[in-house]
């Protein structure tokens, strides 16, 4: 049995930090990871590169000395979002990265995209500029089952966007269904699609939040589907090939927004992601293809090197423990439970 894996240091390809204390109180939690793509829905959410290089600066501030994490930048896509300050962003290194969410789709998603033709300049300023969208691939379409919203979205408007838009690199967002996994799949030459999937949608498929009582800290957007589904996502993560990569979305909510009649979607994954990864490539005897997920597919798709610095992945002979839930103020987040004993640990190399 292998007692320990040497990896470069893994990125997280999609994170929530959120703002204010959340952020002071989320951000050590990401420390240890090399580069996060920072998602920008912060009330208001983030769309000019001004607004982005000031959040940066919070995030640096909020983060403890030492911390390996680099942010990189997103501007939230609205139909008023100037192409021209998007490409100045992405010149300057400010951002990695725009963002679109269809309207209402998820958490602070209201000022989102209704009307793809307006920001059709944007998409194809993009395209010139190598600038990946990274979208929320879900349809808000009241009519649509909320488990049929990937697949819908998928025919109604990824595929119609990438058409219109030429030269267009997109990455799909914590794919959970595996109509995601074959589209990506199929669209990922010349690296044109990539898409990311989550900690949390490796682990658990819709009973967790259902069965046998509602389990709101199971509770996210995509919501989880069917088990195939779940099957066929980790198939994807574990394949070692080149389209797919970690995005936890790790996306903490307060336990009185969890709690509620109509509770925030969102699992908090930040604390355990990297244990619970080497986890279950580990229990499924993958645990040499768990480097290209964490490590090298994104950094490969976002057209940047891999970290240079190593983390060494080490199996305990006991199973280790993580905080039920940390302290934000005087609220607490709870930390996502995987429901299995976790032996890997991340330590610094
Ligand atoms: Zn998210």
């Amino acid at each position: 049995m292998k007692k320990s894996l040497t990896i470069r240091r893994p990125d997280d390809w999609h994170l929530h930090l959120r703002d204010g204390d959340m952020l002071k109180a989320v951000a050590p939690h990401s420390a240890e990871f090399g580069r996060a793509i920072i998602m920008p829905n912060l009330v208001p959410p983030v769309v000019t590169g001004e607004q982005a290089g000031a959040y940066r600066d919070r995030i640096m501030q909020a983060l403890p000395e030492g911390a390996a994490l680099r942010p990189l930048m997103t501007l939230y896509l609205t139909e008023a979002t100037d192409p021209n300050d998007v490409v100045a962003a992405h010149a300057d290194g400010l951002i990695a990265a725009v963002k679109l969410y269809p309207a209402g789709a998820t958490t602070n998603s209201s000022s989102g995209v209704t009307d793809f033709d307006k920001v059709r300049p944007v998409l194809e300023a993009m395209a010139d500029a190598d600038v990946p969208l990274c979208v929320h691939g879900e349809v808000t379409d009241p009519e649509v089952d909320i488990f049929d919203r990937e697949a819908v979205f998928i025919e109604r408007v990824l595929d119609p966007v990438r058409r219109a838009t030429p030269g267009l690199r997109v990455v799909m967002e914590h794919i959970t269904t595996e109509d995601g996994v074959a589209y990506v799949r199929d669209n990922a030459a010349g690296q044109a699609m990539g898409g990311t999937i989550t900690t949390h949608h490796l682990v658990i498929n819709r009973n967790a939040i259902l069965a046998g009582g509602i389990r709101p800290h199971y509770y996210c957007l995509p919501v989880a589907k069917r088990e195939k589904h779940r099957l066929a996502l980790r198939q994807a993560a574990m394949s070692g090939q080149g389209p797919f990569f970690l995005g936890t979305d790790s996306a903490p909510h307060t336990d009185s927004a969890k709690l509620q009649p109509c509770g925030c979607a969102g699992c908090f994954t930040a604390p355990n992601t990297m244990a619970i990864l080497a986890q279950i490539f580990d229990d499924e005897d993958r645990l040499d293809r768990l480097e290209a997920f964490t490590s090298l597919n994104g950094p490969e798709f976002y057209r940047m090197a891999p970290n240079d610095a190593t983390v060494v992945m080490r199996r305990h002979d006991a199973p280790i423990s993580f905080p039920d839930r940390i302290t934000v103020g005087d609220e607490t987040v709870t930390v996502f439970d995987p429901g299995f004993d976790l032996f890997w640990q991340m330590e610094p190399a």
